[in-house]
């Protein structure tokens, strides 16, 4: 074990995470040359496509007498589920930083979290073949947010090789080899999971303590269900099959389940018998009582996590419903940051309502739903959930603006309120600042100054301005160079009305939105005018209308 090194690289997005794990695919001689693509763990059809990466991908490789267990993770704010649940599976990370970019918003994200995890740092600054690499600036930046030596930043560039060797010794000699025990009873931390029509439900584990090997009875200490490890094996990065898998690897146990509920991504694989040895003992004193510290702790597991906006899919006609929402199970054993369920509408009939991370995270979920699974549902306008404290003092959760109770009925509507950080060129910091005063009804918080030509800003605003079209203003305004990133913090009050639209004088719930009450006016003028270009022309007279409890 004391030869196993197991990392993750983290970056703001498109700083070049996958394109470094090929360098290191290549250099290891874990893939060959010929076998070679770019960004060679984007797996999903769909991450080529976009280059982008939405899932974590872990691979196995062998270098000078070391077992590398690398872990790539997406950028993008909508994955950050993504990140911390790999964060929690190995022991360092290598921090990449782009030199004509520097510091951005996810860089901070992300090195926080790696922070708190207790992670050693590797900090690399990536690009450095091109022209306009800043590398002296970014290094600045780089201590500034770490506060490491200058000299411990390593240059290197994933498109021309450079320095990558460098970083492959520094994970070796920096990183921690993995702490857990061979001879202790089997943890497993389930990080991941997918399933295969052949192999049943396959889990990705970070094996903590202990030993499986293929025929093992396991159980998932959280669900209780039992198993038989049908093979184990590791990721190189496609699935191979091992003898075992030893405490400090990371790897897959294949269980055969089929029913996909039962093996959840966070919970604790141990082998069943170390169950039944407990028990047995635990009778045996059962006069006595029990001794707690025999028994077998599962492994803190991950924290849930919590749907930014919410969107209803509803099978198209033809369309089963039984089998989207198999699909759907599906695909939340391989997205564990989708959450759904069973919903109903008088027009559309039986439905799901999803709660997401973004709109980013809805367009995956719907194209994968289509490609893996050929289903393309009608789907909701997405919204935030709002809080609403009734009169009678009940509080009810509202995803929809069709589903707000009556106005008499209300006290008070409360919506999801976010910490937002702008990592901003301080040449742009007039118009950034100009952009969320008069857009998103923000609260400014602070300003912290990354050197003396990037700063960072805080502000406190309500979600759902900011997941909406947010992100390209402030890309537009500051031609790029500006980013952010976003947490949840609580619900606060706001005074928000239900704006509804009226076709023919019949109220179409679809149109019905929750917005500010200062800005009921002119948006309802909006959503007029755009039905008005909408609607095809008819020879007799259509009455659009907007309206705010009947008025
Ligand atoms: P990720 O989002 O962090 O995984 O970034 P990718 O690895 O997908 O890279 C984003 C883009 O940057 C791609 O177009 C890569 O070809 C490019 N890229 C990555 N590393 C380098 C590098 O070292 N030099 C140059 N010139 N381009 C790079
Ligand atoms: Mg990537």
């Amino acid at each position: 074990m004391k030869n196993i090194r197991n990392f993750c690289i983290i970056a703001h997005i498109d700083h070049g995470k996958s394109t470094l794990a090929d360098r290191f695919l290549e250099v290891t001689g874990t893939v060959e040359k010929r076998k070679m693509k770019d960004q060679l763990l984007d797996i999903m059809d769909l991450e080529q496509e976009r280059g982008i990466t939405i899932k974590l991908q872990p691979a196995t490789m062998q270098y000078q007498g070391y077992t590398l267990n690398l872990i790539d993770t997406p950028g993008h704010v909508d994955f950050s589920y993504e990140v911390s649940r790999s964060l929690a599976a190995v022991e360092g990370a290598v921090l990449l930083v782009d030199a004509t970019k520097g510091v951005q918003a996810q860089t901070v994200a992300n090195l926080y979290q790696a922070i708190e995890e207790g992670l050693e740092i590797i900090p690399v600054i990536n690009k450095i073949d091109l022209p306009n690499a800043e590398i002296e600036k970014t290094k600045k930046e780089i201590v500034h947010i770490l506060g490491c030596e200058s000299g411990e930043i390593i240059l290197a560039s994933g498109k021309t090789g450079e320095g990558i060797k460098s970083i492959l010794n520094a994970i070796i000699n920096k990183i921690p080899a993995p702490q857990g025990k061979v001879k202790k009873p089997l943890r497993a931390l389930i990080f991941d999971s997918k399933y295969d029509s052949y192999k049943g439900v396959l889990a990705f584990v970070r094996i903590v303590d202990g030993r499986v090997k293929q025929g093992d009875e396991i159980l998932m200490m959280a669900t209780e269900k039992s198993a038989k490890a049908i093979e184990v094996g590791r990721f190189i990065p496609q699935l191979h099959e091992q003898s075992e898998l030893a405490a400090g690897s990371i790897g897959y146990i294949a269980t055969g389940l089929k029913d996909i509920n039962q093996c959840r991504v966070g919970d604790t694989i141990t082998i069943l018998k170390n169950k039944t040895k407990q028990e047995a003992a635990q009778n045996n004193v059962s006069n006595v009582g029990v001794n707690e510290e025999k028994k077998l702790q599962p492994l803190p597991g991950y924290k849930e996590v919590k749907p930014m906006v919410y969107a209803s899919f509803y099978p198209h006609e033809g369309e089963d419903y039984n089998q989207m929402r198999a699909a759907l199970e599906k695909l939340k054993l391989n997205d564990a940051a989708l959450v759904f369920e069973g919903e109903s509408s008088p027009i559309l009939g039986k439905g799901f309502r999803l709660g997401l991370l973004g709109l980013l995270h809805l367009e995956i979920v719907q194209e994968r739903l289509k490609r893996e699974f050929g289903f393309q549902p009608i789907i909701t306008t997405p919204s935030v959930a709002y809080k609403i404290i009734k009169t009678n003092k009940k509080e009810e959760m509202v995803y929809a603006a069709s589903d707000l109770p009556a106005p008499t009925e209300i006290k008070e509507i409360q919506e999801p309120r976010v910490r937002l950080n702008i990592i901003t060129p301080t040449k742009y910091l007039g118009e950034v600042m100009t952009l969320v005063s008069e857009t998103v009804r923000a609260k400014y918080l602070s300003t912290e100054y990354i050197d003396q030509e990037r700063v960072s800003l805080e502000y406190d605003a309500p979600l759902a301005e900011i997941i909406v079209n947010f992100h390209d203003a402030l890309k537009s305004a500051s031609s790029g160079f500006a980013s952010m990133n976003y947490e949840f913090v609580g619900y606060q009050p706001y005074d928000l009305v239900k704006l509804d639209i009226y076709v023919a004088e019949e109220k179409v719930d679809a149109f019905s939105q929750i917005v500010p009450r200062e800005r009921a006016l002119s948006e309802g003028k909006r959503v007029v005018a755009k039905l008005k270009d909408a609607i095809p022309r008819q020879n007799f007279l259509i009455k659009l209308q907007a309206a705010i409890g009947g008025k």
